[in-house]
């Protein structure tokens, strides 16, 4: 099944060069390993910046290059497919795709979670680097997260399961990014746990009363 909610090109040509965030890199590098529409687009940019690259450093690059930068992109489209079969399609049948199993130290089941509130538990993912907080959302099925703001931006990735806000529905691959203005609750579907990957710039912001009560769990 493909995804149907997918990163900004933004983000993706950013992920391609190299110049995201490490938290927001491994949530792109895991998507594209689900997304071969994204993978692709990935190694279209990376093409074309590796081709940029040569010719800045051979050549000035004239005004009105632009249409021969463009028509160099339609060449490496097909290039790009083809780098994208490469990559082992195996990562599709695991519950794990491998750029996020390389940072956990365990199984899924057997990672430090913290009961966040009714069925809803969080687990850190430690990077190196400074930045946005990852980590993995445990979301029991049915279950409604309080309704909530963000003081920052927020990508939330579907591993596993599903769930529904009032921008849409998102199943496994899928990518919701909310910025300072998305006010949101959260339902996960029924019938599966939703497992989720979540890169968190600020605090998440409760803004109903019983998040409020419970605002003390969205301190992740
Ligand atoms: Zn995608």
């Amino acid at each position: 099944m493909n995804a149907s909610h997918h990163p900004s090109d933004d983000l993706l040509w950013s992920y391609a060069a190299g110049s995201l965030d490490e938290p927001s890199s491994i949530l792109i590098a895991t998507h594209q390993s689900l997304c071969p529409a994204c993978r692709a687009i990935v190694a279209k940019a990376e093409s074309l910046g590796g081709e940029l690259f040569e010719d800045l450093a051979s050549e000035d690059i004239e005004a009105g290059s632009l249409a021969a930068v463009l028509a160099r992109l339609d060449d490496i489209e097909d290039s790009s497919s083809i780098a994208a079969e490469t990559i082992d399609d195996e990562a599709e049948n695991i519950s794990v795709p491998r750029p996020l199993k390389d940072y956990l130290p365990a199984s899924v089941p057997s990672l430090p979670w913290r009961w966040l509130g009714p069925g809803v538990r969080y687990t850190a993912i430690n990077t190196e680097a400074r930045g946005p907080k990852i980590g993995l959302l445990r979301i029991a099925p049915g279950t409604k997260v309080p309704m909530h703001g963000h003081s920052g931006n927020e990508m939330t990735m579907v591993l596993a399961g599903g769930f529904t806000d009032a921008t849409g529905s998102y199943q496994r691959g899928d990518v919701e990014a909310a910025d300072g203005g998305l006010v949101h609750q959260p339902v996960a579907d029924a019938g599966e746990e939703c497992l989720c990957l979540v890169v968190t710039e600020g605090e998440l912001q409760p803004t109903g009363m019983i998040a409020k009560i419970l605002q003390p769990f969205f301190r992740f």
